[in-house]
């Protein structure tokens, strides 16, 4: 059986009625699953969307027995939103941390993104190409690394974070239409190690579904298509857990009614999974998540990393509560009340 997705924006999981025969609260079925699939169902000699039968209703049948009708939102989308996600995971004293960055943008906007970033590495190694190299944070930050990497070692040690600081200039110069999205967890492990490998995979799956969850959810409701590109950082075939993460998401939860809600009644494309820093958005996503983990670890004993989450700009921070639960806040800063100390 499919795990189903532990996370619903609260807009969903909110949806209730009085039952109209004995009063008490009713709430769509989001998590019995069905036989099918909700998903655009086309008739024989049919193509796309038009003609499609599409999900606009679901029956709940109250324990009075007495059946209540919840309209699904369903619509056209119209557009695509491109979304390149990347991640990075620390351990902070008894604590995992994950983080999961996504860097989301309409065709122009992710054209424009592209072009800032290429000036910027052209900006600080001029003599070499820069489709030639990929920005690799963790190689970069690491002053051993770097100077035994092949294209790095010419990158000298005071220009590194100007080059970072450039990089949070293209994420502040795109904000104003932000679809950025960061979903992070403090898991707190449990010391046994069999244990705190089962406790790291459920952490992991919630952390990525309710990002997946909820950029499909804000943007089918702006009739825009999401696309997603996701960095395989590690070999797929030898982690199920990276393809387990999206197709759960996917596949699994079609045939639970919340897929209908969170997707307004679409079928959305599985990711795509591609080498790490195989497009400047995975790249800046890279950036952020790395930094991103790294502020968050160093706030926990009150320090501070070399470049802020403020200078990201705009983000909409996803903060995993317990293995069901998310907060949600859009800003430019993870409060302190997210963050153990
Ligand atoms: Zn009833």
């Amino acid at each position: 059986m499919p795990k189903r997705p532990p996370f619903l924006p609260e807009e969903i999981a909110n949806i209730h009625k009085l039952c109209d025969s004995c009063g008490k609260i009713v709430r769509p079925n989001f998590w019995s699953e069905f036989d099918g699939p909700f998903i655009p169902i086309y008739p024989d000699g049919t193509k796309g969307e038009k003609g499609a039968f599409i999900q606009i209703s679901a029956t709940t049948s109250c324990g009075c027995g007495a059946k209540t009708s919840f309209d699904i939102e369903a619509k056209r989308l119209k557009h695509f939103i491109h979304f390149y996600g990347d991640e990075a995971e620390r351990q902070v004293r008894n604590y995992d941390l994950l983080v999961y960055s996504l860097i989301g943008g309409t065709s122009g906007q992710i054209q424009q993104i592209e072009e800032d970033v290429r000036a910027l590495k052209c900006e600080v190694l001029p003599d070499i190409d820069p489709e030639s190299w990929r920005i690799h944070t963790t190689e970069m930050m690491d002053s051993k690394k770097r100077i035994q990497h092949g294209v790095y070692k010419h990158i000298s040690s005071k220009k590194i974070i100007p080059f970072f600081e450039g990089c949070t200039n293209i994420f502040r110069k795109n904000e104003e239409f932000s679809w950025n999205i960061c979903s992070i967890g403090f898991l707190k492990s449990p010391s046994n190690k069999r244990k705190r490998r089962t406790y790291l995979k459920d952490g992991r799956i919630t952390v990525h579904q309710a990002l997946l969850s909820y950029a499909i959810h804000r943007s089918t409701k702006k009739e825009l298509r999401p696309m997603f590109t996701l960095d395989a950082s590690r070999p797929i075939i030898n982690d199920p857990h990276l393809e387990g993460w999206s197709y759960d998401t996917y596949n699994g939860s079609r045939c639970f009614l919340a897929n209908a809600f969170l997707s307004h009644s679409n079928d959305i494309n599985a990711p795509n999974f591609v080498a790490p820093g195989s497009h400047p958005c995975l790249e800046l996503a890279d950036v952020h998540a790395y930094f991103a983990a790294r502020n968050l670890a160093k706030r926990t004993t009150k320090q501070r990393a070399e470049i802020s989450l403020k200078e990201f700009g705009k983000f909409s921070y996803l903060i995993m509560l317990d293995n069901n639960s998310m907060d949600y806040l859009t800003g430019d800063d993870i409060p302190n009340k997210y963050i153990p100390s």
